[in-house]
């Protein structure tokens, strides 16, 4: 079966150049090496660097075969027939690179469907030609077969299908393969196959030599991140894919992760992670079909103009709505990204929503029916936007929301401090800031508190039922008090000796200029005071502390002004 001279191989319809060239020889592909192996051939460097992580300095197999063995123990398939890749992105373009000559050969796809074929397609000077998806976006495939000529070197079959989340139908999947033998490959996409309950096509290789399987980690395993996906084929393609991938495209700390997803204990969790996804995605199917329910009645008016939810196999799903362009920026003024398919032909009105957390749908929900909006006119909001030849900043915040919260300084621990303020405070936060840190972090730490300051103070508007004071708040050794008056007049007293200079990245004479900063931009009354021994501790306490009574002073209880000479 794994045998080039099988009937029906493919390779022979690889490009001829390919066929003939010899794949690049890396230096750990030419020995076998143990513990004690010397290595003075690849001319690295001899020591790892100082980033905590170990084997960075050799260069990394092209196919590690810890990972290899591990990808083919999850997917029951033969190390023989797999190639690892930059993402199944990576193994759609060595497809192409490995069989199509440019300028020559074609590719068939099925729109609507996933843009990277097409993509790949015209970075290779290859044709891309259009077979749509019939009724329930099912497999066109006398269309297909109509299009195919001696060219045709891929159908590309996308199951479930990105962005109609159907699974196709297995039966015609098979008889594309039985009508394509010898002539193209059918490249099963399966990426999102783990939400879809089905077996994978991969068992089929054995009946078909040209069929190609597509997997990823990055949808169904939480790691869109990693960028680590496969091809699952025949051997003789598997070499030629081998002989087109990069020397070393898996980089060390990816194969790292990679294996550690990997293991039993982590698949399992991942898979309840993805039933609680398809639980999860039934129930705002159900809610959001019920307000297109309600629609035909006479509620119709300010709501979403939700007319149907498709039905899905995958952690997405696609709602057809009135006006796909209106609710996506009604959504993105909430902070909420929704991708927008309806300009796709045969899409019209489709929105495709990706399934998230629990709090998420919620809130999408409520944006649906209208009720965020109908909150936001109250919502205490502010956008500043600050720019120096040293920084520049953008914060939004919004005091009447918990989410969402996305900090970005440039400064690990910084961030981390910020976060517990929006946290430990209860408000949304989006700060972003782009610094000189090549200088030091001294600009950006000072800019971003006062950012932050002008912001707040701007959201908190005419300070109608506000809270004012104060908290006290321990953290191991360490203690701090905090007392917060918003009293519309600058003062602060910050008393801290903290024994260490820097905590992470973030200098500890810095942690005065940030409250300093604060309490100026927000013309606030401010006193902290800390003790302890821990510096990490002192200065996790003063964020947390503050936050608590910024908590406090910002929740509005009634419109009364908590002050008796009429203005704060
Ligand atoms: C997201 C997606 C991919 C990309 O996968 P990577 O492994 O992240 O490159 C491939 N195919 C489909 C259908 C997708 O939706």
């Amino acid at each position: 079966m794994d045998d080039i001279k099988t009937e029906n191989a493919m390779a022979p319809r690889a490009r001829p150049e390919i066929l003939a060239m010899k794949g690049y020889v890396s230096a750990r592909s030419l020995v076998a090496t143990g513990e004690s192996t010397v290595f003075l051939d690849a001319n690295e460097c001899p020591y790892e660097p100082f980033v905590g992580a170990s084997g960075l300095a050799r260069y990394p197999m092209q196919q590690p075969p810890e990972l290899v063995s591990a990808v083919c123990g999850w997917l029951d398939i033969s190390s023989r027939n797999l190639t690892i890749t930059r993402g199944a992105d990576e193994a759609i373009d060595c497809l192409m690179r490995a069989f199509c000559v440019p300028a020559q050969d074609n590719i068939i796809i099925c729109p609507p469907t996933f843009a990277m074929y097409a993509q790949s397609a015209m970075l290779q000077g290859v044709e891309t030609r259009k077979v749509a998806l019939g009724e329930g976006f099912a497999l066109d495939t006398d269309g297909i077969m109509a299009r195919v000529d001696d060219n045709t070197k891929m159908v590309f079959v996308c199951s479930p299908n990105n962005p109609t989340a159907n699974l196709m139908d297995r039966e015609a999947v098979v008889g594309l393969c039985h009508a394509l033998a010898g002539r193209a490959l059918v490249v099963v996409d399966e990426t999102y196959i783990d939400y879809a309950g089905t077996d994978s096509m991969a068992a089929d290789l054995e009946n078909f030599a040209n069929l190609v399987v597509l997997r990823t980690l990055s949808k169904s395993h939480a790691a869109a991140g990693l960028r680590c996906g496969m091809a699952i084929a025949r051997q003789d393609v598997t070499e030629l894919l081998h002989k087109v991938l990069a020397p070393y495209p898996l980089p060390q700390p990816v194969v790292q992760a990679a294996l550690t997803i990997l293991r039993p204990e982590n698949q399992q969790r991942l898979a309840l992670r993805r039933g609680e996804i398809i639980a999860r995605r039934d129930a705002f199917a159900a809610a959001a079909a019920e307000m297109a329910g309600e629609m035909a009645g006479e509620m119709a008016g300010e709501m979403a103009g939700v007319r149907a939810i498709l039905p899905t196999d995958a952690n997405y799903l696609l709602m057809i709505v009135d006006d796909a362009d209106a609710l996506c920026a009604r959504a993105a003024a909430s902070g909420y990204i929704l991708r927008n398919q309806s300009h796709q032909p045969g899409l019209e009105g489709a929105i495709r929503v990706s399934i998230g957390t629990e709090e998420e749908m919620a809130g999408l929900l409520a944006i649906l029916r209208g009720e965020a909006l109908a909150v936001a006119a109250e919502e205490r909001v502010a956008r500043h936007v600050r720019k120096t030849s040293e920084t520049a900043i953008s914060v939004a915040v919004n005091l009447d929301r918990k989410a969402p919260v996305k900090i970005a300084t440039g400064v690990g621990f910084y961030d981390h401090m910020l976060d517990q303020i929006a946290k430990h405070a209860g408000f949304s936060l989006q700060l972003e800031c782009d610094g000189d840190l090549h200088i030091d972090p001294h600009h950006t730490i000072e800019d971003c508190a006062i950012a932050l300051g002008a912001a707040l103070r701007t959201a908190l508007g005419d300070k109608r039922g506000i809270g004012r004071y104060g908290f006290c708040l321990p953290m191991d050794e360490a203690l701090v008090t905090v007392a917060l008056d918003l009293s519309g007049r600058y003062f602060l007293d910050f008393k801290a000796d903290f024994p260490a200079d820097h905590v992470g990245d973030l200098p500890t004479d810095m942690i005065e200029h940030i409250f300093r900063s604060l309490a100026e931009n927000m013309q606030a009354n401010l006193h902290i005071a800390v003790e302890g021994e821990n510096a990490h501790h002192m200065v996790e306490a003063c964020f947390k502390g503050f936050a608590r009574a910024l908590r406090q002073a910002i929740r509005q209880d009634g419109a009364d002004l908590p002050s008796t000479k009429g203005m704060l």
